[in-house]
């Protein structure tokens, strides 16, 4: 069942909007896992401007949702209700180096070209970002890392725009980092751009750091299938992955989704699967792992919008 189009009404009371503006736009192709509804109304700013002239126009109690490359996210089966909105390279791509040793990026630049650029510029410190898929901005909102860096580690400030269409600059402070996840979000900030620090290095140590980064990752995780990444977060005193095995998860079915055999703590859409089918499988593992180690594991992935 289709959302109501809101397209005309946003663009009665934007009259100025330049970006691009779609109702009823499926989502599940813009998403690793390939499943869900569709958004209301899906919408690809310009620039920062368009996207700060938007979000002040919009009505106050319209959601808005922004997506990056989708590599943390089910979204649901009956899609995301008001606005979502996904930043486009073109405008949101760039990436410059900045002088001490500093490097600046859109947040919809994947994260492997910065670290590719940081490469490139014998920075050092940003490799980690080598085999992260996912893009700047969901970087920020998740604190991302892997092979002991993450996005605290190297992040001076952010530029943003909030749900009134104010262009802020957090400092790194105001991000309020934790594991896998950004307080900054919760005061609705869309991010648009990233300052980040490196340190001088050798570019033959740094290709050699990404070149192990790449070869862990392909020997460990299933980075071919259509999989969210890690579905929990690690609890205090525990892995999540071992507690999955352990409660006899591993390889468990709902639907057309399955707990990796390669990794378990990722889920796979192994082909027909729809978001409810991972999303059920996701809970059905909570609770056999709740019930044989008592361990309460929380969503690392994001779930998005409605139940179809
Ligand atoms: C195979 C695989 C391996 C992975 N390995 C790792 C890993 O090693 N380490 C790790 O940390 N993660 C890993 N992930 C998870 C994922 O790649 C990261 O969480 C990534 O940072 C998500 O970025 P994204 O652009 O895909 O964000 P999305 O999945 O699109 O969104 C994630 C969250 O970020 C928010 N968001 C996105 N863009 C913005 C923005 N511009 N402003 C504000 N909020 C925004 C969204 O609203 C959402 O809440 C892996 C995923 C996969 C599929």
């Amino acid at each position: 069942m289709p959302f109501a189009d809101l397209s005309s009404d946003i663009r009665a009371s934007a009259p100025d909007l330049r970006g691009r503006l779609l109702a009823n736009q499926e989502l599940s192709g813009l998403t690793w896992f390939r499943v869900g509804g569709p958004a209301q109304i899906l919408f690809t700013p310009a620039d920062e401007d368009d996207l700060a002239y938007l979000l002040s126009k919009l009505p106050e109690d319209l959601p808005v949702t922004v997506i990056g490359l989708g590599s943390n996210l089910i979204v649901r089966d009956g899609g995301i209700p008001g606005v979502v909105i996904r930043l486009g390279g073109k405008a949101f791509g760039e990436i410059a180096l900045e002088s001490g040793d500093r490097l600046r990026a859109g947040t919809a630049v994947p994260d492997v070209k910065v670290a590719r650029a940081a490469a490139d510029a014998s920075l050092d410190g940003l490799a980690f970002y080598r085999g992260i898929p996912g893009s700047i901005g969901g970087a920020l909102r998740m604190n991302a890392g892997a092979h002991g860096g993450e996005t605290t580690d190297v992040l001076v400030s952010v530029r943003g725009v909030t749900r009134k269409g104010e262009i802020v600059t957090l400092s790194h402070a105001e991000m309020g980092f934790t594991y896998r996840n950004s307080a900054a979000s919760t005061r609705d900030v869309i991010f648009t751009s990233a300052l980040f620090q490196g340190r001088p290095g050798d570019q033959a140590d740094i290709q050699a750091e990404m070149d192990r980064v790449t070869q862990a990752r392909e020997a460990a995780q299933p980075i071919k299938e259509r999989t969210g990444g890690s579905t929990f977060k690690n609890p205090d005193g525990g892995k999540a992955w071992k507690l999955i095995d352990a409660a006899g998860c591993r390889g468990l079915r709902v639907g057309g989704a399955q707990v990796s055999e390669m990794h378990c703590n990722f889920l796979i859409n192994t082909g027909g699967a729809t978001a409810a089918d991972v999303e059920g499988l996701g809970e059905e593992v909570r609770r056999r792992v709740k019930e044989n180690s008592g361990f309460d594991l929380q969503w690392e992935i994001k779930r998005l919008g409605v139940a179809g």
